[in-house]
């Protein structure tokens, strides 16, 4: 039924950059039979789904949106798609991304714009604009995506279905392509909250392959599927609430606060502060671990090499200047002048001095708070093309998504109605490291 989705939609859509569908068909064979013979009993079992193309998949073509990688076939597995596998999960293919997850539209892919199932004249959001868009056209039942400044939830918002990402170090990176590797973290996409929990119980694990991997005891997320916030502090940062922030999408997040309320929560709106900061931080931090991650794509290890040179530094220059798109371009070189002597003290030491305040800002509010509820968005979905043209633009619609990037914390996008156009409305919530449960509960509460 998803092939035939994909069959009906997908010229129109992009969301995939590879469909595998013979091994999907096969695979899903052989998981009946285990479900059959009861080898298989999680609810994942037989459940086909789509991964972000810049987690590995041994064997099949893992391109993370970028021409440097058209030709790349990786030998081993990513471990969160590895989890899925164990459980039964059906893969379906590849979704289309931002080159290098670096934008927040899907349409600097080298493999084309993905178009938002709702109106295919937007975007569906980005990084992970693909897997998001092939959730709501139901060509696939779920999907993973990877979140280092709100990639997960922000074309979530924008394509009406849920996305979350977990505290950092609770799914492991290992075969992720890294990105930003302190602020990089895997998390579903899916309809609603109930999966996203039984999919996130399924993908965390404690990986030594993964230095960052944290050891939890708590991954029954599932457990916090209940219908109840009664009691529990939700605060609203009155710094998110403001000009710039479309009014449409502000009255579906008072909205939310008003269901909330009514549900037994107490909701006030508090001061994060700090919040103007987010942005100067996260892309000093994101594009100076940027630069060093993509100096690996230099032809000979990896991927696309240029056809014709004479000697091996014309050899890296072409095939980098060749493979890699403007956007990716834009951040190594933002990102290695940043770290450069001279630069590091006066931008990339500041942003992270700059990160352990914005830290300290919401260890703070989560003092008083259980959830923080909010925007994802400033508005809904832009038109395609709308942003290409204007990067700074792009870069300050990642205001409400990037500070839970640099905190570390979890935060999922679930759908919180629609503007005048009919293009979905995102809300988002909040929770302290280590809180999903809470962040579930609420937004179970609310959907
Ligand atoms: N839009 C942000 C960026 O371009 C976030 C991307 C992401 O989370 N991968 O960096």
């Amino acid at each position: 039924a998803a092939y035939d989705k994909i069959d009906e939609k997908e010229a129109e859509l992009n969301c995939y950059v590879t469909t595998t569908k013979e091994a999907a068909l096969a695979k899903a064979d052989e998981v009946q039979a285990k479900i059959d013979a009861g080898e298989l009993t999680g609810p994942l079992a037989g459940v086909p789904v789509a991964i972000k193309d810049n987690m590995c998949t041994k064997g099949v073509l893992t391109t993370c949106g970028s021409r440097i990688l058209e030709n790349f076939v990786p030998t081993f597995t990513a471990e969160a798609v590895i989890n899925l596998e164990k459980a039964g999960a059906v893969i379906l293919g590849k979704t289309n991304m931002d080159e290098f997850a670096m934008g927040s539209t899907t349409e600097t892919s080298h493999y084309g714009a993905t178009k938002n199932p709702w109106n295919t004249k937007h975007v569906p959001g980005g990084s992970s604009g693909g897997s998001a868009a092939a959730v709501a056209a139901d060509e696939c039942s779920f999907a993973l995506g990877s979140d280092t400044g709100g990639s997960i939830r922000q074309p979530s918002s924008y394509c009406g279905v849920t996305g979350m990402k977990p505290t950092y170090g609770t799914v492991s990176r290992y075969g992720l392509i890294a990105y930003g590797s302190s602020l990089d973290q895997i998390g579903p996409i899916a309809k609603d909250v109930t999966d996203c929990a039984a999919i996130l119980e399924t993908i965390a694990s404690y990986d030594p392959k993964d230095s960052t991997s944290i050891r939890r005891d708590d991954y029954d997320f599932t457990s916090a599927l209940v219908d109840d916030v009664k009691g529990m502090k939700i605060g609203i940062p009155k710094d998110y609430l403001i000009e710039g922030l479309n009014p449409e999408v502000k009255a579906a997040i008072m909205n939310a606060a008003h269901k909330l309320e009514e549900k037994g929560a107490v909701v006030e709106e508090f001061d994060l502060s700090l919040v103007e900061y987010a942005i100067p931080a996260y892309y000093v931090i994101a594009c100076a671990e940027a630069s060093s991650n993509l100096a690996r794509f230099d032809g000979v290890k990896y991927g696309y090499r240029t056809p014709e040179y004479n000697e091996l530094h014309e050899m890296y220059k072409k095939t980098r200047s060749e493979g890699f798109g403007p956007e990716v371009k834009r951040r190594i070189m933002l990102g290695s002048f940043v770290l450069s002597s001279g630069y590091y003290d006066a931008y990339y030491l500041k942003a992270l001095r700059t990160k352990a305040l914005i830290k300290q800002a919401f260890d703070k509010a989560f003092s008083k708070y259980d959830v923080i509820l909010g925007p994802v968005a400033p508005t809904t979905a832009p038109e395609i093309g709308s942003s290409l043209a204007d990067p700074i633009k792009m870069y300050l619609g990642d205001i409400y998504t990037i500070s839970v990037n640099l905190a570390g914390l979890p935060g999922i996008s679930v759908p919180g109605g629609f503007d005048s156009k009919g293009l979905p409305i995102g809300v988002q919530m909040i929770g302290n490291c280590f809180e999903e449960k809470k962040i579930i509960r609420t937004a179970y509460a609310f959907e």
